[in-house]
């Protein structure tokens, strides 16, 4: 069953609780904090069944259709169908929904590629896996991912002075049924949007903490789930004209509380195993093509910071000045690396999971680390182009509706063959995307997203082929000796 915008708008309507300060949110569908991030969500929900993306975006199997982004790949024919999924999605959105609906499910279908991870962990873990794997994608579920636990309490090893005393999310009982969680999960990009929570851990744990290792799926309409989402930068957009990106995309982060949720062992992937917690990710290709997503995601962001370098410098009359052009081609040149790396991926492709082929580990990561390190001095670059121009504007778009200041506003602030209004629209549009609030999280979502930046070398570090490097220099060395 492939859902309808409208569809799925409407299953948002299912007495979720989300907490924005202290106002419980009646539908987030409506909101003015979210409805028109709600709306962004559901416009990929109707594009990608829209006849013109069908022969991509939707597969067929033993004559039910699905979402590419739940087709696991046997060949690099399915690599490059998914990759196109994923990047046309991320291109109606600008790379701006960082836990867009592909997301997640690039995780499940890494992890249900071994179902063998699951079945070691306890006997029926392994038919979970593949079950839920079943579930979201013939119901057509959206599902984000809590697997960070809150700060402060997360030393393995050194659980202080009971595990009973963290606030970390962990099974508190269990019977026949299943199991009792209680506790806090970080963080749930997009989960005010989603059906379900994944929770889990990416970050190792220690022992003392086997009862935070539960690994599993719930829904957010469940009884005693609450979402605690940061500030919502859409309640506080002026209008579209003014911020035109916080308006439509702001996909909000939620702290995710459980507060005595029953889950029955039918939807349990992982308890009790503090290496497997982790370990399911890595070892199974769900890291890989999740971050492979988030790579293609990063590139349709890039190419609107780098297009907002070139207008900018259209707008302020800069462009034949040869140091503006070295900088704008420095630009192209990281955009086009990320490109090829990206692609290397599918070209490289290898069976991380028998039976299937996934994309190139190693350039993976070396991709994943680019961005994060990146990204912040690319829009440093960007910024230093935009010179002063938006603070040059008035305060809000409000002028235009009084014809007097308007007039007044287009004589002085228009340019040679740029009106006024235009110029304040690119610089509004610029601000939003690399100076605003929403901007300012953006900064810290892809430092972040991943993982700290000391966890992004260790990824490329572990996947190094050490010894062959290594056996070049014992190669050369051996060549010569001492006189
Ligand atoms: C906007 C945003 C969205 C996010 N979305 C999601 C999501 O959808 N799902 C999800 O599960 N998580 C999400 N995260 C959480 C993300 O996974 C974590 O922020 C990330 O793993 C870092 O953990 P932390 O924030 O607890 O920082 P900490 O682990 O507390 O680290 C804080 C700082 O200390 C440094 N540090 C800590 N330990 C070491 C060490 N051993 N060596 C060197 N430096 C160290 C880190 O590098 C970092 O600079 C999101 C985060 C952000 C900011």
């Amino acid at each position: 069953m492939l859902m309808s915008g409208q569809e799925y708008l409407d299953s948002l309507r299912d007495g979720r609780r989300v907490y924005v300060g202290k106002e419980l949110v009646e539908d987030v569908t409506s909101h003015p904090a979210f409805r028109n991030a709600a709306h962004s969500f559901a416009m990929i929900y109707d594009r990608k069944r829209a006849p013109e993306n069908r022969d991509v975006m939707i597969f067929e199997e033993d004559g039910e259709e699905f979402s590419t982004y739940y087709l696991l790949p046997r060949s690099r024919e399915d690599l490059l169908r998914r990759h196109e999924t994923h990047r046309r999605i991320a291109s109606w959105t600008y790379g701006l929904l960082g836990r867009s609906p592909d997301n997640f499910p690039a995780y499940v279908c890494g992890l249900v590629m071994r179902p063998d991870l699951f079945e070691g962990i306890r006997k029926g873990f392994g038919d979970n896996m593949v079950n839920f794997y079943k579930h979201l994608r013939s119901n057509d579920l959206f599902a984000c991912h809590a697997v960070t636990n809150p700060q402060g309490a997360r030393r393995p090893g050194a659980v202080e002075p009971s595990p009973e005393d963290s606030p970390t999310l962990r099974v508190t009982a269990e019977d026949s049924e299943g199991v009792t969680l209680n506790g806090l999960k970080m963080i749930g990009t997009a989960a005010v949007f989603c059906h379900e929570v994944w929770i889990g851990n990416l970050q190792p744990m220690g022992p003392g903490q086997e009862m935070e290792t539960i690994t599993c799926s719930v829904p957010l309409n469940a009884p005693g789930v609450s979402l605690w989402p940061r500030k919502p930068f859409e309640k506080y957009a002026v209008s579209e004209f003014d911020n035109p990106l916080t308006w439509r995309f702001d996909e909000s982060d939620s702290a995710v509380l459980f507060e005595d949720v029953k889950v029955p062992w039918e939807k349990i992937v992982c308890h009790d195993d503090l290496a497997m917690s982790r370990n399911m990710y890595l070892i199974s290709p769900g890291h890989v093509l999740a971050n492979h997503q988030a790579n293609i995601r990063f590139l349709e962001k890039l190419k609107l910071i780098v297009g907002l370098a070139g207008a900018v410098v259209d707008a302020n009359n800069v462009g034949h000045i040869p140091a503006v052009q070295g900088t704008l081609g420095q630009l192209a040149a990281l955009q086009a690396s990320l490109e090829g790396m990206i692609m290397g991926q599918i070209q490289a492709c290898e069976e991380q999971a028998p039976g299937f082929q996934t994309v190139n580990r190693r350039y993976m990561y070396a991709a994943l680390h680019w961005c994060s390190t990146n990204h912040a001095q690319i829009c440093d670059i960007v910024r230093e182009l935009m010179g002063g121009g938006f603070f040059q504007m008035p305060a809000d778009s409000s002028i235009f509706e009084d014809p007097k200041m308007a007039a007044t506003f287009e004589k002085y602030w228009s340019v040679q063959g740029q009106t006024g209004k235009e110029r304040m629209k690119l610089f509004r549009l610029g601000w939003d995307l690399l100076g605003s609030e929403f901007a300012g999280r953006h900064m810290q979502y892809e430092k972040f997203y991943a993982g700290p930046g000391h966890v992004m070398n260790l990824y490329s570090y572990f996947n190094c082929p050490w010894d062959e490097l290594k056996g070049l220099v014992t190669e050369i060395m051996s060549g010569y000796d001492a006189p």
